[in-house]
């Protein structure tokens, strides 16, 4: 039965609870152990699936098609364990899947209450799947205190106990701020929020603390004495060059070590960092630099492409190349001529996106990519706009767009070149959505095969011909529109086993011009780049050497 490492935050929120709980899974691995790990959200939204991008950052897909928090992409990026439907969980979810069994009658008339029925559901998700691994790590998301958190935080200090002693441990992130007119370090803070944590029953075995300053050994001590943790449990969390730094940096602090003592585990298995050292080397031993402009709409905040962003990083590495991408607001394209702006850029980028605002800018982005010879890697909505450049500006079907634009009744503005599939077959299950179905859960969501065409560009980047990738759409390239863009040079070279849905064109008489209508980037990892994302980077550097 697996052993439970809980991580929760105080003091303030984005401190890198998740990105700390992916180092510790991944320093876990590197000692043998197998692990899994879970977030449990306190918001209220049954999942992160309607949530704005602008505020949430981008949506993660698993394989079984969940959307989910971007911390989960996190987890895969570290331990190359593919997340499941089941790792990720909202208050939403859980209350709703309470109300439900209320509903059908399942607690035989009780009066429902958060103690037991609430914990009880939360407990439930804990333990699926936890004969599987050897640790299962918990991350509860926001801070200790915040009114949602708290059944989250009762489950867990219940869970404790209902387990044999010694199965699961608490680590607890906060904050040391630097008061720099007394040059000091202060402990307060992490006080009372241990104190807030211990004033609900949990008592924290580690603490990770973050700080922009070193730790002397007397604040440590102080934190230990006053927290009730041992001094080799207070583990400093210093600011990080780069994230895949944290594997090999809270290491070299102890954090595994502590976590390993905690649970009494001795001796432990000595550490295999290979893997790290060698993501560490190629970042920091990277010789060049390529420019890749992505054309997008989410553009002021970065965690709104956060799994692009760490592919093309992936990209670079594979390459020993740094890579540097600049984000532009595709909106601009419709007022300017994208080529001042675009010339100088080694590679262009569009990535996923719902709605038509910045769209008509993604497909002059694309035709510039296609003109100029520049590489251009079109995700999703960035594939449908490359579809609908060609079949506007080669095949001759001048009002060509996409269904998802032309939501007016009775107002058609476009030829839809990319439409809304109402049904399709999954496995032995015809699969059926609707236009004006609920927002969440419509989509052609997680892993679906594609069969690549022997002999294609693409085939030659995956070494197959037939692969796995994840969606998060509602609209497909209309596969009648083959022939008209084949004839012009755009090769469906990529398409579902039964031959009905787009999943891939390419130019073939282009340096490099390909559309996806998966998302790779979900799948890179710093130890594994994506080979899409490895040979996009390869013919960026080809390009920067032309100049
Ligand atoms: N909006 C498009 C669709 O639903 C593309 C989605 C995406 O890029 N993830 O098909």
């Amino acid at each position: 039965m697996a052993r439970y490492v809980f991580i929760t935050g105080g003091v303030v929120s984005s401190l890198g609870k998740g990105l700390a709980s992916a180092a510790l899974g991944a320093l876990l691995q590197a000692r043998g152990f197998s692990v899994r790990l879970r977030k449990l959200d306190p918001y209220l939204n049954v999942d992160p699936g309607t949530m704005s991008p602008f505020e949430h950052g981008e949506v993660f897909v698993t394989d079984d098609g969940a959307e989910t928090d971007l911390d989960l992409g996190h987890y895969e990026r570290f331990t190359g364990v593919s997340a499941r439907k089941t790792d990720s969980v909202s208050s939403g979810r859980i209350y709703s899947n309470v109300l439900e069994k209320e509903r059908r009658g399942d607690y035989l008339g009780k009066t429902i209450q958060v103690i037991p029925h609430v914990t009880n559901e939360i407990k439930d998700f804990l333990t699926i799947g936890e004969d599987e691994v050897d640790f299962m790590l918990c991350e509860i998301g926001g801070t200790v205190g915040d009114i949602e958190g708290l059944p989250f935080f009762e489950a867990i200090r219940q869970f404790a106990q209902d387990k044999p002693r010694g199965q699961c441990i608490f680590v607890h992130l906060t904050l040391l701020p630097y008061v720099s007119a007394s040059h000091e370090l202060k402990t307060k803070p992490t006080q009372h929020s241990v104190k807030e944590l211990r004033s609900i029953g949990i008592a924290p075995d580690v603490l990770l603390l973050r700080s922009e300053h070193p730790i002397p050994e007397k604040e440590r001590e102080k934190i230990a004495l006053f927290c009730n943790v041992r001094k080799e449990a207070v583990i400093a969390a210093y600011d990080l060059k780069t994230i895949y730094e944290a594997p090999l940096a809270y290491h070299r602090e102890g954090f595994d070590q502590a976590v390993l003592d905690a649970f009494g585990i001795s001796p432990a298995p000595k550490p295999n960092l290979d893997r790290w050292t060698d993501v560490m080397d190629r970042l920091e031993n990277a010789e060049g630099e390529v420019r890749v402009a992505i054309v997008g709409k989410y553009t002021q905040l970065e965690d709104a492409y956060k799994s692009i962003a760490e592919a093309l990083t992936h990209g670079g590495m594979a390459n020993r190349t740094r890579v540097r991408a600049e984000w532009i607001n595709a909106e601009l394209f419709e007022r300017e001529d994208p080529s001042p702006f675009l010339e100088g850029f080694h590679a262009i980028l569009v990535p996923g996106g719902f709605g038509e605002r910045g769209t008509e800018g993604k497909i002059r982005a694309a035709k510039y990519a296609r003109e100029k010879g520049i590489p251009y890697l079109g995700i999703c909505l960035g594939m449908q706009m490359a579809v609908i450049e060609a079949a506007r500006n080669l095949a001759h079907v001048s009002d060509a767009g996409s269904e998802e634009f032309d939501h007016e009744i009775g107002k058609k503005r476009f030829t839809p070149v990319v439409y809304h599939l109402k049904e399709w077959i999954q496995g032995n299950h015809l699969v059926a959505r609707k236009h004006d179905d609920d927002k969440g859960g419509t989509m052609r969501l997680g892993a679906y095969t594609a069969a690549l065409k022997p002999g294609s560009r693409v085939a030659q980047i995956y070494g197959a011909t037939e692969i796995e990738e994840r969606h998060r759409h509602r609209y497909e390239v209309d596969v009648r529109y083959r022939e008209a863009l084949e004839d012009c040079g755009l090769t469906f070279s990529g398409m579902s086993p039964d031959g009905r849905l787009p999943e891939i064109v390419e130019i073939k008489d282009h340096p490099w011009f390909i559309g996806v209508q998966f998302h790779p980037e979900l799948k890179s990892k710093p130890f594994a780049p994506h080979p899409l994302f490895a040979d996009f980077v390869r013919a960026a550097v080809d390009v920067s050497r032309l100049v």
